[in-house]
C-alpha cells in the first residue's frame, strides 16, 4: 500500500486533538486527525467557560495570567480561520455568599497579582437576583461553544482531507521503521489527545487520570440577565433567547452515564439561592471531566516509546489551558524548548508498569 507521509498524526478530535490540529498548521506542519466520534465526549458536553479564576478561594487559577490572554487571542484568530463565531465574550458576575467572601474579594482588587481579573464594579438589569453581601465581576472571561467548535474545525480539516474517522477507538498504533501508521498514513511524531479514553491506551493508562462526573440543567427563563452568574453553581446564558444552562456538580465516584435525581436536587437548590425566578427544566445532560489528583495536566513523551506524546488531564479548564499546553508541547517537539515542569507526565514515570513497557516494545516493528 502507497503510505501518505505526515509530521504527526493526531489521535482523537476533542477540545484539545481540535487545537493541536490548528496550532500545527500555524507552524506549517502536516498532519492527520484520526477521531472515534463520540457523542458524549467531555467536549460535547462541556459548558465551554475561560474563567481565570478559581471561586472557591478567589485567588488566579493556575498560570491564569499566561493562560487567559494566550487562549482569548487564539480562539479569537480561530473565528476568523474558521469563519465562525464559536468564542464569544462574557460577561461574569460572582454573587457573594457572605461578607468574609466580600471582604476576601474587595482586598483581592486592591492587589496587583488578581486585579487583572476581580473588578468590585459590575452592572446587572434589574430582576430577582438577591444580593444579600453584593458581588464582583470577573474581567477577561469567554465561552467556546465546544460542539459547534468541534464541527467548525471537523468541516475545516475535511475539507482538507486532514481527518479521518474511525468506527471504535484505536488502541495500538504501531512504529514501523520509524513511523507510526494509521491506515495508509505514516509519520515520524504521533500525540495522543484521547480525554479519558487514554485509560483503554496500553501505553499510556499507566498514568493517573481520574473521571470526575459532571451534570448540567438545560432551563428556559424569561427573567434571567444575558450574563453568567455565580454563586455555588453558575448560570450561563446559551445562544438562543431565554435558554440557560445550570451547573454543574462534581462526584468522582458516581461512574454511570445517567442523569441523577440528586444532582437535578443540588442544582435546583443552588439556584434558588440566586433568586426567585420561574423556569422551564428542558434537559439534564452528564459527562466526564478528565481530572488528575494534583490537579495538573498530563503532557510529554512516552519514556519509553520515543516520538509518541500525550496532552491530557484538562479537568474543569480545558478551554483556557489548551491552547498554550498545546503551544508550549509543540515547541517542545519542533525546537527542543523546555515542557512546563509542573504539567510533565516525567512526574508520573515512577507508576509505568511492566505491561506498559512490553506493550510499547510490542509495537515497534523493523
Ligand atoms: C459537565 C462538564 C462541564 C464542563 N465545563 C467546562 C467549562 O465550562 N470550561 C472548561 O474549560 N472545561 C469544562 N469541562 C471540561 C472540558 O470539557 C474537558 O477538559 C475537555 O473537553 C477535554 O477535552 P479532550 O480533548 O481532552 O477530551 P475529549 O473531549 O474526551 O475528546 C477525546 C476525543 O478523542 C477520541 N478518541 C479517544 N481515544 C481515541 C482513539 N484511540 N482513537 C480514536 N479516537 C479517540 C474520543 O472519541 C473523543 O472524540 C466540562 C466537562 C464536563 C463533563
Amino acid at each position: 500500500m502507497l503510505m501518505s507521509e505526515k509530521d504527526f498524526i493526531i489521535v482523537g478530535q476533542g477540545l484539545v486533538g481540535s487545537i493541536l490540529a490548528l496550532t500545527l498548521e500555524k507552524f506549517n506542519k502536516s498532519f492527520i486527525v484520526v477521531d472515534c466520534v463520540n457523542e458524549t465526549s467531555s467536549s460535547k458536553v462541556s459548558a465551554g467557560i475561560l474563567n481565570p479564576i478559581s471561586f472557591k478561594r478567589c485567588i488566579n487559577s493556575w498560570k491564569a495570567n499566561v493562560l487567559n490572554p494566550f487562549s482569548i487571542s487564539f480562539y479569537k484568530e480561530t473565528n476568523v480561520k474558521l469563519q465562525s463565531n464559536d468564542f464569544i465574550s462574557l460577561d461574569v458576575v460572582r454573587i457573594f455568599s457572605s461578607y468574609e467572601e466580600q471582604n476576601i474579594w474587595h482586598s483581592k482588587t486592591g492587589d496587583n497579582r488578581y486585579n487583572l481579573f476581580l473588578s468590585s464594579d459590575f452592572d446587572l438589569p434589574k430582576s430577582n437576583i438577591v444580593f444579600p453581601y453584593g458581588g464582583g465581576k470577573v474581567n477577561s472571561c469567554g465561552r467556546l461553544i465546544v460542539k459547534d467548535f468541534l464541527s467548525s474545525c471537523f468541516n475545516y480539516l475535511n475539507k482538507k482531507k486532514a481527518i479521518i474517522r474511525v468506527n471504535s477507538i484505536q488502541k495500538a498504533i504501531p512504529k514501523i521503521n520509524g513511523n507510526y501508521c494509521v491506515q495508509n498514513y505514516k509519520a515520524k511524531h504521533i500525540i495522543y489527545c484521547e480525554g479519558l479514553d487514554m485509560l483503554n491506551n496500553p501505553i499510556f493508562n499507566y498514568l493517573p487520570i481520574i473521571p470526575n462526573k459532571g451534570e448540567l440543567l438545560k432551563i428556559k427563563c424569561a427573567e434571567l440577565p444575558n450574563v453568567l452568574l455565580s454563586k455555588g453553581i453558575f448560570v450561563l446564558p446559551n445562544n438562543s433567547k431565554n435558554n440557560f444552562t445550570i451547573g454543574a456538580t462534581y462526584d468522582h465516584k458516581d461512574k454511570s452515564k445517567f442523569p441523577t435525581r440528586s444532582a437535578k436536587i443540588e442544582l435546583l437548590k443552588k439556584f434558588n439561592k440566586i433568586g426567585d425566578f420561574n423556569i422551564k427544566i428542558i434537559d439534564q445532560t452528564v459527562g466526564f471531566r478528565p481530572t488528575t489528583v494534583d490537579r495538573r495536566p498530563l503532557v510529554g513523551e512516552h519514556p519509553i516509546l520515543k516520538k509518541s506524546y500525550v496532552i491530557n488531564g484538562m479537568g474543569s479548564k480545558g478551554v483556557m489551558m489548551a491552547p498554550w499546553l498545546v503551544n508550549n508541547l509543540i515547541r517542545h517537539i519542533i525546537f527542543n524548548e523546555a515542557l512546563e515542569k509542573e504539567a510533565s507526565i516525567k512526574r508520573h514515570e515512577k507508576k509505568l508498569k511492566k505491561e506498559n513497557i512490553d506493550f510499547a516494545s510490542q509495537l515497534c516493528v523493523n
